[in-house]
């Protein structure tokens, strides 16, 4: 068998299906993406078109590693995206030529259900006891929210209260029923985020994603050396070796590879499996479609350390197409009582609605995160 042809596809809400096809008619879909960047990772699945037109499919090791390695520089969120979309594909193709889902071709399932939780709040935290409320109906005990609006470098005590006040409000009115991350989003410098997680910790949030960013990782460790809450990060981080210094280093209790930014399947199981190593659990990023979905939970239902799954059913970034939109077998997305089951077609087990995706990139509008700005002017983190 070999890859005759790559098409992309960008579309609503921000993100790009990739389908790769081969001569003997068998389609891998797989979703490259860098939210916000989708047209530079684009070229960038285009730039490795040469690495696979005429290749056989089945060698996604050898196609990952070349892909890697032969371009000379390496790494970064833009071509680990490209790798992982490819990566996605060909772990489709495998699955759908043997006839098996992908997680029965990474050793079979180690549960049988994988716990989901649900974004509230949206980029300004409001109205979130409603929303939670809402979403608890249908079952989800477990959420995440932003733990701050921007923050200053330096900000003021009434910050502090207004973003402790809203926590408060929470734990008040749902006691210990539900879980709540809060994310920082890389909004907090290494100044606040102490005082933060300080003030944070009697309400016992299930984490604290992204205390400070990634490019402070140094900080992981100190952080977790004065709270007891748990620390996540990674979804900033793009490939096992940038992932091995910070395990090495200590501070994560959470580990969110994001699958469609980390260099796809093979290299996230890598990644997952180093962080068991660790004693790290894993809960991979996912604010994306449904070909990212279906590639998490194929780690996840592998994984012994995965505990938590993001999925962006609601999301506030969902503007202009949801989740499920180019899915066909939408029943198999359902999330029962917080956990979703398996998907059980062969390859990621997702069927998609090839017309409809075609139809929604005619003219797809390119997302861009907001540029938010402090009191004085300068750039805010978003
Ligand atoms: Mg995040």
């Amino acid at each position: 068998m070999k890859i005759t042809k790559l098409t992309t596809y960008r579309v609503p809400p921000r993100w790009m299906l990739l389908k790769i096809e081969t001569d003997e008619g068998v389609v891998g879909w797989g979703e490259p993406v860098i939210e916000g960047r989708a047209r530079t990772v684009e070229t960038a699945v285009q730039e490795m078109e040469p690495y696979l037109i005429g290749q056989d499919p089945s060698r996604i090791n050898d196609l990952w590693q070349t892909m890697y390695r032969a371009g000379f520089y390496r790494g970064g969120a833009i071509l680990m995206s490209a790798i992982a979309g490819i990566d996605q594909a060909l772990w489709d193709i495998k699955g759908k030529v043997l006839g098996q889902p992908v997680y029965e071709l990474l050793g079979g399932l180690v549960r049988d259900r994988m716990k989901m939780y649900s974004w509230v709040g949206g980029d300004r935290p409001a109205d979130i006891i409603e929303q939670i409320s809402k979403l608890k109906e249908g079952g989800f005990d477990t959420f995440k929210m932003n733990g701050t609006e921007e923050l200053g470098l330096l900000d003021t005590s009434a910050a502090v209260d207004e973003a402790v006040r809203r926590v408060a409000e929470i734990r008040e009115a749902f006691g210990n029923t539900i879980e709540f991350g809060l994310d920082f989003h890389g909004r907090v410098a290494a100044p606040m985020a102490k005082t933060l997680l300080r003030e944070l910790e009697q309400f016992r949030p299930l984490f604290v994603e992204e205390p400070v960013l990634a490019e402070q990782a140094e900080y992981y460790p100190r952080l977790a050396e004065m709270t007891s809450i748990p620390l996540a990060a990674g979804e900033r981080m793009y490939s096992r070796f940038e992932f091995k210094n910070v395990f090495a280093a200590g501070g994560l209790s959470i580990v969110q590879p994001d699958l469609s930014h980390a260099g796809g399947i093979t290299e996230c199981l890598k990644i997952a499996s180093m962080a068991e190593a660790y004693d790290i659990t894993l809960a991979p990023h996912c604010p994306l479609g449904p070909v990212a979905l279906a590639s998490c939970l194929a780690v996840d239902f592998v994984s012994y350390n995965a505990v938590l799954q993001e999925q962006s059913m609601g999301i506030h970034y969902n503007k202009g197409g949801e989740l499920l939109d180019y899915v066909i077998n939408k029943d198999d997305f359902k999330i029962v009582d917080g956990y979703c089951a398996p998907l059980r077609k062969p390859g990621l087990g997702v069927e998609v609605d090839e017309e409809r995706v075609i139809a929604a990139s005619k003219n797809a509008g390119d997302w861009r995160n907001p540029v938010w700005r402090h009191k004085d002017g300068s750039v805010a983190e978003w």
